[in-house]
């Protein structure tokens, strides 16, 4: 007899062990800090990395942690709105996600293309036309931060409360804790509203760069142009983010959009840590407005453009593959590996060369966003330093999934193909 939804689900879910505990709660803390501490260093310290030791220090540190404000509150409750607006009415075309644990799919609209430039030409035409003063949200930087801090808090609350209600019922961890944490559900929904869909990368990614320029233009104000650091790590992000969305269905197969319940890790990494710490670079840069050597900013557009090309030619080969195995690749027909499950890893192309090359294109194009901002600071870097712990973590947990999935089928593509993420190196 085929198990029901349900116990599917109660035999899928992690149960949190006593460390797993000790390191949510940390987390939910200790997150947060981290960005305050990031961001406070970069905007009132010049990007140093600052330990205040006496008390004066510490009280003067803190005193850069600002409460929400009205003005703060209108402005992330303003662009919440606004984004889900967008996710609501705007045009798009529905697409199925992955097939769910009860044989289920569910539909997305995907009008994140478009919901980018609607974005583009209100705020832009907003700021030009001076609705909007262009320091707005660097003054409200500290107070908006803490708005979305605490806005994410009470949001996973209601997503919890979401979970429980839901019909059928996902199962518990064991612990409230951690199902607050991890989410109590994979897919929250308020009626065909998706949660999970609409934070993974409207607030955030269109965030992300709706801060990026906003920084850019106090810039400047302050110092009466614009530094082409500035103007590059603006144009390397937009595309970045452009191209996330031109290919937005990809989004709907990525790995923790289809097994990772929808708690706070995810929320708050996708409300708070993606605008606020991926921006940091823009964020040094108001106060840094010198311009590096020609030859090196032309070195570090290669480096990004090399970095695109990898990142993305990669992601199209496995997904084209996947979609017509006899599609040439490089001008050949591919070779592949049929394995027992009956799905096939290509071992032509990019994939022939290390098994996760498009990690390699992300890991180059976020070195160059970090070089410009040249070296007199560490903070800026911490994104690089960051996503390369990220991804090589994510690489291992995958390579650990497909092992199990296709056994000796894996162990053949691994001989093939030896090198992890960088050839020669890993
Ligand atoms: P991948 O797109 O590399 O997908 C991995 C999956 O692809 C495997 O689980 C397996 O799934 C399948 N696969 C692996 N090898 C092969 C092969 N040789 N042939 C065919 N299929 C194969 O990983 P991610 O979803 O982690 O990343 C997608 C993109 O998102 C990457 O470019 C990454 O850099 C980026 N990213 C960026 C982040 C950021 O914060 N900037 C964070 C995370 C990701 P199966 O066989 O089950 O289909």
């Amino acid at each position: 007899m085929a198990a029901s939804p349900a116990a599917a689900s109660e035999a899928a879910v992690h149960r949190p062990k006593k460390l797993d505990l000790a390191g949510a709660a940390a987390m939910l803390v200790l997150l947060p800090v981290l960005v305050y501490y990031a961001t406070i260093c970069v905007m009132h310290y010049e990007g140093s990395l600052v330990l205040p030791s006496s008390g004066a220090e510490v009280r003067e540190f803190a005193g850069y942690v600002e409460a929400p404000t009205l003005t703060s509150i209108a402005i992330f409750g303003g662009w919440f709105g606004f984004q889900a607006l967008c996710q609501i009415l705007l045009p798009g075309r529905w697409q199925e996600g992955s097939e769910l644990e009860d044989g289920s799919r569910l539909s997305y609209r995907l009008n994140g293309w478009l919901t980018l430039w609607v974005t583009a030409a209100v705020l832009g035409g907003a700021a030009l036309l001076g609705w909007i003063p262009a320091g707005a949200l660097y003054d409200e930087f500290g107070p908006l931060l803490s708005t979305v801090n605490i806005f994410t808090y009470l949001l996973c609350g209601y997503l919890y409360v979401l979970g429980l209600r839901t019909r059928p019922r996902e199962a518990s961890s064991g612990s409230k804790l951690y199902d607050y944490f991890m989410g109590r559900s994979l897919n929250p929904r308020t009626g065909r509203f998706d949660w999970k869909f609409f934070c993974e990368s409207r607030p955030s990614l269109i965030g992300w760069v709706a801060l990026d320029f906003a920084l850019a233009a106090v810039q400047y104000d302050l110092h009466g142009h614009l530094s082409w650091p500035m103007i590059l790590v603006c144009a390397f992000q937009l595309l970045y983010v452009a191209d996330c969305f031109f290919h937005e269905e990809a989004m709907l197969s990525q790995f923790d959009f289809v097994h990772e319940r929808f708690g706070w890790m995810l929320a708050w990494g996708d409300l708070a840590w993606v605008p606020f710490m991926y921006s940091l670079q823009a964020l040094y840069l108001v106060q840094h407005a010198d311009d590096l050597p020609v030859w090196a900013m032309v070195g570090i557009a290669i480096l990004n453009l090399a970095g695109y090309y990898l990142f993305r030619s990669s992601n199209i080969q496995k997904h084209r593959f996947r979609a017509d195995p006899e599609r040439p690749i490089w001008g050949r027909k591919p070779e592949y590996i049929r394995t027992a499950r009956g799905s096939l890893l290509l071992v032509s192309g990019w994939w022939g060369v290390g098994r996760h090359m498009n990690y390699l294109g992300d890991l180059m194009m976020a070195l160059a966003w970090c070089l410009l901002t040249g070296f007199d600071h560490p903070l800026p870097y911490f994104y690089v330093a960051y996503l390369a712990i990220l991804l090589v973590h994510r690489e291992h947990r995958d390579s650990k999934g497909c092992a199990e999935k296709y056994g000796a089928d894996w162990d053949t593509y691994c001989t093939k193909v030896r090198w992890r993420i960088l050839p020669g190196v890993y």
